[in-house]
């Protein structure tokens, strides 16, 4: 009789949003690939594609134990043939041609460095490699006109690509409450984006801002902003205003997936504590004394507080899933503002997360297992 190894067949629902999804990821190396491929076709334009390699490398990442042979995936929602494809040659060679060539491509290499500058959307990356500009040095020299997000992000290429780490994100925070408490005083500041749910490091930090009493966070943005660039802080600041008027959304337009939040998007100069500096920081003159880092603010009514939380914590995938959830499922429709039912034709409100996944019927996520 032959001696059958036991593999596990793994099995986890369909929706990300229904699943817990740590930072703990036992398939890094299936997720690197698909992710890869993920990226590669939001680069192209191609969305469809990129959320589909999204989804199949977010199934992965809940599973509980390394995945060895295909066998065992039977039970993984959103692997399509060209994921499975994938994770085949991953499990048989330690890697797919298709994306060792992907890794190594000129387009590829070249959509990575300009979409790396703030401010250069997959548009504007792709005429310019039409127009043979594929390198830093190759934008500098040629000297297409930018707008003041790209000049700054150009300017400031290094410090922008290099990730913010906790200590990092914990001195913002304390210049961001630091501005709301002097702007406005019972201002509350939450971190919120991948620092909440636990990451190390980031792109960028994020901060959702709001006061108790309704009505009171009006008009704080620019207030906010002119603190900061009045005590040096800014390099670079864009703040859109609050545009989100539920009356008039009403029930024959429910909360778009677009938030209209008073926001700002931002680049921050921030002073390097001594000690602090390390990689990056070096050069002739010692450790710099200050860095870029990028910033996002966000605004938001005490009524709306739980869904910007909620929609603003991530990951992109989670939000994605749970709004998707929303609709289908639920027939609801869900975003950063309101969560409005079509059946009952009204608002439900919340005032936690934890409300709004009773109202989704969906047990409740803790952010640190909305890494999808
Ligand atoms: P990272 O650590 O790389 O910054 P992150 O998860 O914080 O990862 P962000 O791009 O900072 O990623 O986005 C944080 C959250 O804000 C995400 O959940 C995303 O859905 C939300 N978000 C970002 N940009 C917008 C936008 N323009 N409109 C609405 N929500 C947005
Ligand atoms: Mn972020
Ligand atoms: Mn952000």
């Amino acid at each position: 009789k032959l001696q059958t190894e036991e593999v596990e067949v793994f099995s986890t629902p369909s929706y990300a949003c229904q699943r817990r999804t740590t930072l703990d990821n036992h398939n890094a190396v299936l997720t690197d690939a698909l992710s890869l491929l993920a990226e590669n076709a939001e680069l192209s334009g191609e969305d469809g594609r990129g959320v589909a390699f999204r989804r199949a490398a977010a199934a992965l990442k809940a599973l509980p134990l390394p995945v060895t042979r295909l066998t065992q995936l039977g039970g993984v929602p959103c692997l399509g043939g060209h994921s499975l494809r994938v994770i085949k040659d991953v499990l048989e060679s330690g890697a797919s041609p298709e994306v060792e060539a992907l890794r190594r491509s000129e387009r590829f290499k070249a959509l990575k460095v300009l979409t790396g500058i703030f401010g250069v959307g997959v548009k504007t990356a792709g005429r310019w490699i039409g127009e043979g500009i594929l390198t830093l040095r190759q934008l500098r020299d040629s000297g297409p006109t930018l707008n003041r997000a790209q000049r700054a992000g150009l300017r400031h290429y290094d410090d922008l690509n290099r990730p913010v780490g906790r200590a990092e994100a914990a001195a913002v925070a304390a210049v961001v409450e630091a501005a709301a408490g002097s702007v406005l005083p019972g201002a509350r500041v939450t971190l919120i984006g991948g620092f909440r749910r636990g990451k190390q490091t980031g792109h960028d930090v994020d901060f959702l801002i709001t006061h108790p009493e309704e009505g009171r966070e009006a008009g704080l943005m620019p207030k906010l902003v002119s603190w900061l660039d009045s005590q040096g802080f800014l390099l670079y600041q864009k703040t859109n205003s609050n545009s989100y008027l539920e009356a008039a959304e009403g029930p024959a337009r429910p909360a778009s997936n677009m938030d209209r939040f008073e926001r700002c998007f931002s680049v921050f100069k921030l002073p390097e504590e001594a000690g602090r500096g390390g990689a990056g920081a070096g050069g002739e003159g010692g450790p710099r004394p200050w860095r870029a880092v990028r910033v996002d603010l966000v605004v938001s009514p005490v009524s709306q507080f739980a869904f910007a939380l909620l929609g603003w914590t991530g990951s992109k995938l989670f939000e994605r899933e749970l709004r998707r959830w929303a609709g289908h499922e639920m027939n609801m429709c869900l975003s950063s503002h309101a969560l409005y039912d079509h059946r009952q034709s009204r608002y439900l409100r919340a005032s936690s997360e934890e409300e709004i996944f009773a109202h989704l019927g969906l047990e409740y996520i803790p952010p640190s297992e909305r890494n999808a």
